[in-house]
């Protein structure tokens, strides 16, 4: 494969953005060889600068869940445009889409948009302080929640393939109040609760998919809720992943756990920068100017991501079969993948909820963080470049979750399984030639 434009990009991104990258994880450190530098995408496919066509199982990272270039949330776009691109000031646009994610998703009564998922965990443990009146927090080994100071410990995907799990510059002054429990393990959450004695809040992705894809286990959640009840401490469940993604009613959907806060981010915007978090009434109401917790944004709701959000929930709410449908397509993948590895004798864990999948090179069954570590990271990066080579987008490291896009169908997903055996094939030779 020819992807010299590519190199090219690369070098001279270098010079001007430290690593050539706007976000770690995209300069490919983990698996090696070279970021693609993409030009366009079109449906379930990208295209790089050298006009290499890829199959995405990245998708941004969780947005596109229609898959790139979508012609309804186009043609949104392109009318939103026409009326000028953010005024700073209310708009109609902004009640009508919190008011769908509100009906839709079912885990809130008031919400407020934001720009960033960061921006949306961020502004979500401000008011649970501020609710509580307590300072602690407690957030799970290997959950990312966005790079904020309080929450950059211990998080997964770009820190765990790096290998920082928290990141110089971050006062011990702020992660002094961050507790570190043990993902799926509800003694590690209480003893982190009589440890601290001043919880404000719990933050979690019940669905985690920053260490690769780990779901919480269902009794894990409800006890959670229930110990968050005994010491009098909020619930954050981060949506920014599993939200409109998991399911139409996320991750909190699947578990029938109700969370006080709830942040969203990726889907709801659409592909553009867009995020929300919401929760009770009575929690929400204590935001400025109703209360005085502070919190803004120059660009916040603007009307061209809010138009992206609602031509994709729009979507959603018009296709009730679509969660099923990409299910279906994820199980295949999974199952496709886990006896093409097997025929080759690969110890290979998979898992999908919804359109969001994951897949270890592990003996065991990942459950926590500490068993996502005993992965085979150089056999995933072996893994990724071949299949890369042939074509295959996934996304640049053990410790991050595919995604399913509604342009995809079981054909492309046959292709790609294939596409998988013939590269364990390869990975097996190799090995057995240099025995
Ligand atoms: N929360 C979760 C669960 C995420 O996966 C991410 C990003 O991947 C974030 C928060 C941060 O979102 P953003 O990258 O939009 O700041």
């Amino acid at each position: 494969m020819d992807i010299l434009q590519s190199i090219n990009d690369f070098n001279e991104a270098k010079q001007v953005i430290p690593g050539g990258v706007n976000s770690p994880v995209r300069a490919f450190g983990s698996v090696g060889g070279t970021p693609r530098f993409i030009a366009k995408g079109k449906g379930a496919y990208i295209y790089d600068e050298d006009d290499n066509e890829y199959i995405d199982f990245v998708q941004s990272w969780g947005p596109l869940i229609f898959g790139h270039a979508n012609e309804v949330i186009e043609s949104a776009l392109s009318l939103a445009i026409k009326d000028g691109l953010s005024f700073g000031a209310p708009t109609e646009k902004e009640t009508t889409l919190v008011k769908q994610i509100i009906a839709l998703s079912g885990s809130a009564e008031k919400m407020r948009l934001v720009n960033s998922g960061t921006e949306a965990t961020m502004s979500a443990l401000r008011l649970a302080r501020a609710y509580s009146n307590k300072d602690d927090i407690i957030k799970f080994e290997g959950c990312y929640h966005g790079h904020s100071d309080s929450l950059l410990v211990s998080a997964g995907s770009g820190c765990a393939t790096f290998g920082t799990p928290s990141s110089p510059g971050v006062p011990n002054d702020i992660t002094k109040h961050t507790f570190v429990a043990r993902y799926n393990d509800i003694e590690s959450v209480r003893a982190c609760f009589e440890q601290s004695k001043n919880v404000a809040c719990v933050i979690i992705e019940a669905l985690a998919g920053n260490m690769g894809f780990v779901p919480a286990d269902k009794k894990f959640m409800q006890d959670l809720r229930a110990l968050c009840d005994e010491y009098n401490a909020l619930l954050i469940i981060d949506e920014v992943m599993s939200g409109f993604r998991a399911g139409l009613k996320g991750a909190i959907g699947l578990y029938d756990v109700q969370a006080d806060l709830v942040t969203y981010g990726k889907v709801i915007g659409g592909g553009m920068p867009l995020a929300a978090f919401g929760g009770r009434a009575d929690i929400m109401d204590m935001l400025s100017p109703v209360g005085g917790v502070y919190q803004a944004g120059t660009l916040s709701g603007n009307p061209i991501a809010v138009s992206a959000g609602l031509a994709t929930l729009l979507q959603i709410k018009a296709n009730p079969t679509l969660y099923e449908h990409l299910e279906v397509l994820a199980k295949r993948l999974i199952k496709g993948l886990k006896e093409a590895a097997q025929s080759y004798e690969i110890p290979l864990q998979v898992d999908c909820r919804g359109s969001m999948f994951g897949f270890f090179f592990n003996q065991k069954e990942v459950k926590n963080f500490d068993d996502a570590k005993c992965s085979d990271t150089a056999m995933f990066a072996r893994f990724h470049q071949k299949m890369l080579d042939k074509g295959v987008y996934f996304a640049c490291s053990q410790f991050e979750t595919g995604f399913i896009c509604s342009a995809m169908n079981e054909m492309i997903i046959d292709e790609v399984i294939m596409k998988a055996k013939a590269v364990f094939g390869e990975i097996t030779h190799e090995i057995e030639s240099r025995i």
